[in-house]
């Protein structure tokens, strides 16, 4: 082990993104990604969270 990079899956294969480590709780530690605005995985992804958000809240309506 030498001076590798370490190689988390913390970067996105479809752009040029960034990654932020944060402290949530002192000693609890995430990771945001920073996707490119354009990127396809970003957006199918949004696409997706939309669509759940909009299922939970057809089925809270109809509660
Ligand atoms: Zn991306």
């Amino acid at each position: 082990m030498s001076g590798q990079p370490i190689d988390a899956g913390l970067t996105c294969p479809d752009c040029d993104s960034d990654f932020v480590l944060y402290e949530a709780e002192p000693g609890i530690y995430g990771v945001t990604i920073l996707h490119d605005e354009t990127c396809p995985t970003y957006r199918a992804r949004e696409a997706r969270i939309n669509r759940l958000r909009a299922q939970i809240a057809e089925q809270e309506a109809h509660a």
